[in-house]
């Protein structure tokens, strides 16, 4: 059935990054084929329409960097850096997890992030379970590029995540054939070898080939954390992008995470390969890793999306706290008009939208373009008096709560701040019990 999205302020977010006001959105099935003050034209075919008197109407916003499978591990890995976080709590955590705690993890992932607006993301599994997310995904609407992690080598990794380079390659095959384009193209395969430390040359070559292959997405870590960069150094030889580099890993179809410590010799190859960047800043000022130079990146022309990590190096994955920090973070750096709401809207829109692959398909609300749409509520008392620069005025101020409609491939997914597609008491309650026997585990 088709949908109207009546009389309301759309951020377009097309070229001219234009704001409409009293204008509608019409869907056919899951693409946009009006926007614009009254759009709407006599559909002779049944339709459901929402009210957006009083709402902005946002490009569904992106994340483009996140771990389904750590959820449950959420406040409790606190205080520590990257290296021993991952070593002393996040892959102990992960290797106990089995399909069923994935499958909670991921609900419980989707259900927060649906009902804060966000409508795509790409995901990092670990080594084993990623079925579960793509289940998870597939069930509750969202759309999601990801893949599992790949490890086959590493200081501290426990043996529950171990996995031969051939056994990673397979499994990932396995996947990406068995879930690649399905779900009406809402679910994609990424490639998602962890970070150098954790895998061997061999592979890295490997994933960079079959990617370019399968016409698929590589997803990984760079240059988040000092201590991290001087190991792939010693490792290597190489600074993390330029050995990445010499492994045929980059390109417009690889987004790296983090990238916070970066020379200009990997500036200038993230430029001229084109390769994508996600911004994450909670995530890098909760493991005391550094902050991005992310105006200085957008300014040579490279690709930066947004994005929350892991839930327990953030511990929220709340969007609008990411659009927020990255909008504020680099200001005393760049100066109070060096980095606008505009541009950090533009993270978790457009750019976000390319760092997943799927421009041509997302990221901004344009005929032609699938349907998927944010609708704000702007009426909280916490956001009085509004401006007249709706962009502004979320960026800076707006919740997740206030977060009223979403509209996935179509689909209402959230409607008047209740989630469609999930049983939100139950997914609580089986995150809840599934954390419980992980972190036992964990502490025990
Ligand atoms: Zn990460």
């Amino acid at each position: 059935m088709d949908l109207i999205i009546r009389n309301a302020t759309v951020v377009t977010m097309n070229a001219r990054r234009e704001v409409l006001r009293e204008a509608d959105v019409v869907i056919e099935g899951n693409r946009i084929v009006k926007v614009g003050p009254h759009a709407r034209t006599r559909l002779t075919r049944a339709v459901r329409t929402i009210d957006g008197n009083g709402l902005v109407v946002l490009p569904g916003l992106i994340h483009a960097h996140l771990h389904a499978c750590q959820t449950l591990c959420r406040n409790h890995a606190d205080g520590l850096e990257l290296l021993d976080w991952l070593r002393e709590r996040i892959w102990p955590f992960e290797a106990s997890h089995d399909a069923a705690s994935m499958r909670a993890s991921a609900d419980l992932t989707f259900l927060e992030l649906i009902s804060s607006g966000v409508t795509a993301c790409l995901d990092m599994g670990s080594v084993h379970h990623y079925d579960a997310v793509f289940e998870a995904a597939r069930d509750a609407g969202l759309r999601l590029v990801g893949g599992k992690c790949m490890m086959d080598t590493g200081q501290g990794v426990p043996r529950g995540l171990r996995e031969t380079t051939e056994a990673s390659l397979a499994e990932s095959v396995r996947l990406l054939e068995q879930w690649h384009g399905t779900s009406n193209d809402r679910l994609r395969y990424a490639f998602a070898p962890r970070f150098v430390l954790s895998c061997s040359e061999a592979l890295m070559r490997r994933v960079g080939e079959l990617a370019k292959a399968r016409g698929v997405r590589v997803h990984t870590h760079a240059s988040e954390n000092p201590t991290e960069c001087d190991l792939v150094r010693e490792k290597t030889g190489l600074d993390n992008v330029v050995y990445f580099q010499s492994l045929g890993l980059l390109g417009a179809h690889t987004t790296l995470a983090h990238c916070v410590w970066l020379t200009t010799d990997e500036q200038r190859v993230l430029r001229e390969t084109q390769t994508c960047v996600c911004h994450c800043p909670s995530a890098n000022f909760k493991l005391a890793s550094g902050v991005a130079k992310v105006p200085e990146l957008l300014q040579q022309g490279i690709t930066v999306g947004l994005g929350a990590d892991g839930a327990p190096c953030n511990n929220t994955l709340d969007i609008f706290h990411e659009l927020r920090l990255a909008a504020l973070v680099h200001l005393p750096r760049v100066g109070p008009t060096g980095f606008s709401a505009m541009q950090a809207l533009e993270l978790a829109t457009v750019n976000g939208a390319r760092a997943l692959g799927l421009e041509h398909d997302v990221g901004s609300i344009e005929v032609g373009k699938k349907a998927d749409l944010t609708l704000v509520d702007l009426s909280g008392a916490h956001l009085q008096p509004v401006s007249n620069d709706p962009v502004a005025t979320i960026v800076y101020g707006a919740q997740a709560k206030d977060v009223r409609h979403v509209v996935i491939d179509g689909e209402v997914v959230l409607r008047d701040r209740v989630v469609q597609t999930m049983n939100a008491e139950q997914v609580r309650r089986q995150a809840v019990t599934h954390a419980r026997r992980l972190l036992a585990a964990l502490d025990g």
